[in-house]
């Protein structure tokens, strides 16, 4: 809430690999709002998805997917897909060497959104994604874009897969980076893009804790 005890929106949007969600995790802590990590959200759909079988040109069938689908979060943010905490596999290179087809689906993005809009309008929120600041609320209070260098984004993705035991080369994840980014920024809808009124962050040489005080800061002075 601000000081006029109004609720408010910070959006944070920019590729993966660019500290948005670890960002995001620590000014809502700070704040104390609440964190929407909306990738996650796409992850999980995707995984069902590829689960099921599924192609995503089947459209009948991802409706009733979708129709059938519950998504939620656990204290720790976790993804639970029908109560069931799925985290370390919507995290593996199956999913995101497919989630960007799937998440390009107009039935998905229009189920997303609006679960993102009602968690949105519900409290102060910081939510992390592609589309925040242009789509989901383009009247948010607050805009951030974040971005870095390519080879930056890739070692970061690349020694936190090998942290959680995953087998893949630098190259696999340089290659899913870039194939992502051009997947999401080309797309029709709701495309992976600055909002006008977005402020850019470049984090490829910054910290961690210097990109949550930047967004602190004018947060800060503005609230
Ligand atoms: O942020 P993360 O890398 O986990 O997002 C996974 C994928 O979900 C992105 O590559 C993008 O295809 C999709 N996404 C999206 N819109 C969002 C958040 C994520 O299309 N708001």
């Amino acid at each position: 809430m601000t000081k006029s005890g109004e609720n408010f929106v910070i959006a944070l949007d920019g590729g993966s690999g660019t500290g948005k969600s670890t960002t995001a995790k620590i000014v809502a802590k700070t704040l104390g709002i609440t964190y929407l990590d909306t990738g996650a959200m796409y992850r999980a759909v995707t995984l069902v998805a590829l689960d099921a079988g599924l192609p995503a040109e089947d459209g009948p069938a991802m409706d009733q997917l979708l129709e059938n689908l519950t998504l939620g979060f656990d204290a720790e943010n976790h993804i639970l897909i029908n109560g069931v905490s799925r985290e370390s596999e919507i995290r593996g290179m199956k999913v995101s060497s497919n989630v960007s087809i799937y998440c390009a689906l107009p039935s998905v993005r229009a189920a997303m959104t609006k679960q993102q809009r009602e968690i949105g309008k519900r409290q102060s929120c910081i939510l992390d994604g592609r589309d925040i600041g242009t789509v989901v609320f383009p009247d948010a209070k607050y805009k951030f874009f974040m971005v870095t260098d390519l080879n930056v984004r890739a070692e970061r993705r690349y020694k936190e897969l090998l942290e959680k035991g995953e087998k893949v080369t630098y190259e696999e994840v340089l290659a899913n980076l870039a194939e992502r980014d051009r997947l999401d920024s080309s797309r029709a809808n709701a495309p992976l893009k600055k909002a006008d009124d977005a402020i850019e962050i470049d984090t490829t040489h910054i910290s961690i804790q210097q990109q949550v005080q930047k967004i602190l800061d004018y947060v800060g002075v503005v609230a």
